[in-house]
């Protein structure tokens, strides 16, 4: 007996291989360090220190969140101190 159901878990995979993925950007981890999403197939890149794109492994994953985490930090004491020194 055959039943559809499998078939049609290859379709995204299927219109990828056609028409390309269709990545959007789910995470800015940095200003040159951004996460993407294929919305076809949910497979995921990221920007390596080279700015290539490249597969989303558990390891880059772990080395975006702490990328993301200095950035964000660093973000902030900028923004303190625009403040603290305001030109306007
Ligand atoms: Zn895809």
């Amino acid at each position: 007996m055959k039943t559809t159901t499998n078939t049609q878990a290859f379709i995204p995979k299927m219109y990828c291989s056609l028409f390309g993925h269709n990545y959007k950007v789910t995470k800015q981890v940095t200003y040159h360090v951004k996460e993407y999403t294929c919305s076809h197939c949910k497979k995921q890149l990221t920007t390596n220190s080279n700015g290539n794109l490249i597969e989303l492994t558990p390891k880059f994953q772990e080395i975006n969140d702490i990328l993301e985490r200095i950035h964000h930090s660093r973000m902030e004491r900028k923004q303190r101190k625009i403040i603290a020194s305001s030109p306007y």
